[in-house]
């Protein structure tokens, strides 16, 4: 299987990280591709630009094996709903059985109001990564009419690519970070270190991204 992680990444961070090693360590997954989206359907616009986004995760995952960055969903027109990316991926003939779409705990909650929803669910994996605060196994009981698709991924466990297309559920440690945060620490001037990766608070001083709009001199 190839892990998908999709995700606004304004900027990509720590946790972001996190989750697609979790993933990649826990699922039979040969990579897992980064996927900065181009419109988010379910948020306001980002606030630095695709190409500024993109670079950023490209400097995240540099020294990574197994994680690569994808631009299927900035090329494409139009919102980045998952199931426009799983049509592109058909169309460049992929399987979709063979991916698996990677979201932390708090995006797949809400689910129910994707695109597409629910027939999205049987056209790949989906893997569920708890978020700090947020457990994955927390979903059986916010998604009782999925939980007779979700297979909890253990520790020391070996696990094959199903054939019926499942939910996995892994509780890992992640940073607790949100892009939200960075952005509000940038804008009052507090340290990100630890946050982001050493590449990409580099590439946000040197672009000055995520500064406050007004800056009397
Ligand atoms: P924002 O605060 O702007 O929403 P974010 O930190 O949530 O940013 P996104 O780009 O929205 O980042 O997230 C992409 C994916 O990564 C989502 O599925 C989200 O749930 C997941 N994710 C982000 N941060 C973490 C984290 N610290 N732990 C687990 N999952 C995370
Ligand atoms: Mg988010």
């Amino acid at each position: 299987m190839i892990g998908l992680l999709g995700g606004t990444f304004d900027p990509v961070h720590c946790g972001h990280l996190d989750v697609a090693r979790a993933a990649r360590v826990r699922l039979p997954l040969e990579k897992v591709l980064l996927i900065p989206s181009r419109t988010p359907p379910h948020r306001h616009a980002p606030r630095a630009g695709a190409a500024d986004r993109l670079a950023m995760v490209r400097a995240a995952i540099a020294n990574e094996p197994g994680l690569e960055a994808s631009t299927i969903e900035l090329d494409a027109a139009g919102p980045s709903y998952t199931s426009a990316t799983l049509d592109r991926f058909a169309a460049a003939g992929v399987d979709t059985h063979t991916l698996c779409f990677i979201a932390g705990a708090d995006a797949f909650a809400e689910i129910p109001t994707w695109h597409q929803y629910p027939e999205l669910l049987d056209r790949c994996h989906f893997a569920v990564v708890s978020r700090p605060g947020l457990p994955a196994e927390r979903l059986r009981t916010q998604l009782p009419r999925l939980a007779s698709r979700m297979i909890s991924v253990n520790e020391n466990q070996a696990y094959t690519t199903p054939s019926q297309a499942s939910i996995f559920l892994i509780d890992a440690s992640t940073a607790p970070v949100s892009s939200t945060d960075v952005r509000a620490r940038i804008a009052r001037g507090a340290s990100v270190e630890g946050l982001v990766p050493d590449a990409v608070a580099a590439y946000i001083d040197a672009h000055r991204l995520y500064q406050p709009e007004a800056h009397g001199h």
